[in-house]
Parts: structure tokens; C-alpha cells; sequence
């Protein structure tokens, strides 16, 4: 266990540059899964993950070290270990805790240009227009059964239809001589498959 012991700037000089590394780190995978396409102007862009207001990494270290590691006036003994995993926790969720903007974005976001409220909203409509597309496809689905349910039973409409039309078929007609009757019989079987010419 490694643990440091100094007061607050120090840490920060120390490790500042080790966590900004660990936020690249944690938002990575999920920066990666928008495939560039920025939570705001929604142009497919390079993205930058940006701390949402109020939780900037280096409020977070602060609000961490004063909750679990302070043990004096601007005197620290932290545990690396214990405050990494406590580092790690406070980002969590990610699409809470960031928004994934490009460099534009960011850049009107970070001059107070560009709202909390305005990327929450449009993030919202991303969040709606998932559900939308979900629930779109979940009735097509749907229709898509149905389809299926009625050209079944279409078909065993049509099967049955077909085998009472053969088995009148198969029936001798009062006007029809023995021999006729034979001839057509055969033709019948034929043609259902029942029987093979030679
Ligand atoms: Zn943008």
C-alpha cells in the first residue's frame, strides 16, 4: 500500500496529471461507442469527454480527499489505492457524469455559451428518439407476427380447400361410365402426385 502524505496542492501536483489520465481512461469505451457523433450539434466530430459542471475532476479530488483522507489544516495521508477506487466510483454513471461533445461544443460549454440544460435536453431527445425507434420496431415485430399468423392460416385454408377438391375428385360421377371414370381417376392421382405413369 502506498500512501502520500502532504497537503493539497502537493497531491495535486503529484497526481493531478495521473487522474486526468485515469478520466481518459474510464470514458474511453464509452466516448468510442457514440462513433463521433457529438451529444449536442450532433455533427460526427472527434469527441471530447467534458465533466459535467459542477463535478470537474479536480473538484472531485478535492471533494474526496477532505471526505476520506484529511487529517489536519490542508493535511492529507491518502491511501493511493483507497482513492483511486473512490476516484473511479465518483464518474460512475459515465453518461451522467459527462457529456461527449465536440471540440466546437466543448469549446462554448466550457465560456459558459452553451447551457447545462441545453445539452441535457438534447440529449434527452437522443434518449427519446431511442425509444421512439425501439418501440417502432417493436410493433413492427409485432406486425410482422401477425403477417405471419394470417398467411399460415391462409395457407391451411388453402390446404384444405385443395384436399376436399380432390376428394370430390376421387369420386365416381353418377354420369360418367366406369371406364371414364378410371381414365380421369388416374389423371387425378397423377396429378396430385399419387401415382407415377410408366
Ligand atoms: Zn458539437
Amino acid at each position: 500500500m502506498w500512501t502520500f502524505a502532504g497537503n493539497k496542492l502537493e497531491f495535486k501536483k503529484y497526481f493531478g496529471g495521473y487522474c486526468r489520465n485515469k478520466v481518459h481512461e474510464i470514458t474511453n469505451q464509452y466516448r468510442k461507442s457514440r462513433n463521433g457523433i457529438c451529444e449536442y450539434c450532433k455533427n460526427k466530430e472527434e469527441l471530447q469527454a467534458a465533466h459535467v459542471q459542477g463535478f470537474e475532476r479536480i473538484k472531485l479530488i478535492e471533494l474526496i480527499l477532505n471526505e476520506y483522507f484529511k487529517v489536519g489544516d490542508d493535511e492529507y495521508l491518502v491511501d493511493l489505492d483507497a482513492f483511486e477506487k473512490e476516484f473511479i466510483k465518483a464518474h460512475q454513471p459515465i453518461d451522467k457524469n459527462f457529456h461527449f461533445l465536440c471540440h466546437k461544443c466543448l469549446a462554448k460549454y466550457d465560456k459558459g455559451f452553451l447551457s447545462e440544460d441545453e445539452i441535457l435536453q438534447a440529449k434527452n431527445n437522443d434518449y427519446n428518439k431511442l425509444n421512439v425507434i425501439e418501440n417502432i420496431s417493436k410493433k413492427s415485430l409485432c406486425l410482422d407476427n401477425k403477417i405471419k399468423n394470417i398467411s399460415s392460416e391462409s395457407h391451411r385454408n388453402t390446404s384444405d380447400e385443395l384436399l376436399k377438391n380432390t376428394n370430390n375428385q376421387l369420386y365416381k360421377n353418377e354420369e360418367e361410365s366406369v371406364q371414364d371414370y378410371v381414365k380421369r381417376l388416374l389423371n387425378v392421382l397423377f396429378s396430385k402426385n399419387y401415382y407415377l405413369k410408366k
